[in-house]
């Protein structure tokens, strides 16, 4: 059976529509409208979608992931161990560490190491929060709510260690809010020297 086909009739062009000039005056009239209150009308009856970036910023919401920072040990240590979770984690591999042993009469030699280096390259980085997830001691976290700094030269935004430490949280704190438990005191769950063979 053939196809019903239903035939609609054009409605004409009036004769304002056919030369467009009314039309377009209504456009620029609307147009000039946003432009004049939008430049010289007051303060709340704007409508600007845009910000005047870098001099002002929007507010991130809280769970914007920002670059990374490192946590700090209470002296100030990172509280990595080197354990390599986030850079084995990472699917951009755009982590890079370099373990180290703490000297021996550290309380920590033997238990744990920490990282001589630890670099972040952020422009490879895609962001996910893998690292974040996959780090046992709360020693990575991407809280900082900032965004790196535009920038033309590639190795500024490879971020070591000394940086990632020195970038503070949201809260303007260095610390974790997760307890530590230091090897070498009382508190702390693993085993000791002692129980060694
Ligand atoms: S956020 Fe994702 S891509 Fe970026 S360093 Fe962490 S694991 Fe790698
Ligand atoms: S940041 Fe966390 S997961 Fe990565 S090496 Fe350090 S302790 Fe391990």
């Amino acid at each position: 059976m053939a196809a019903g086909v239903k035939v609609l009739e054009r409605k004409k062009r009036t004769l304002a529509e056919a030369s467009y000039v009314p039309e377009i005056a209504k456009g620029l009239g609307k147009t000039m409208g946003r432009f004049f209150k939008n430049t010289f009308g007051p303060e709340e009856k704007k409508e600007i979608a845009t910000v005047c970036y870098p001099e002002e910023k929007r507010e991130y919401p809280p769970r914007f992931r920002g670059i990374h920072r490192l946590t700090q040990r209470a002296d100030g240590s990172p509280r990595c161990v080197a354990c390599l979770c986030c850079s084995t984690a990472c699917p951009a591999q755009c982590i890079h560490i370099e373990p180290a042993e703490y000297e021996p009469d550290d309380p920590r030699y033997g238990y744990e190491r920490y990282p001589a280096k630890f670099i972040i390259d952020e422009l490879r980085c895609i962001f996910c929060g893998y690292c974040v997830e996959a780090c046992p001691c709360d020693a990575i976290r991407m809280d900082t709510g900032m965004h790196m700094p535009p920038s033309t030269e590639r190795g500024h935004f490879l971020y070591g260690k000394e940086v990632l430490l020195n970038l503070p949280g949201r809260d303007g704190t260095y610390l974790s809010g997760n307890p530590r438990h230091e090897p070498g005191d009382p508190t702390h769950p693993g085993v000791t020297r002692e129980q060694g063979h």
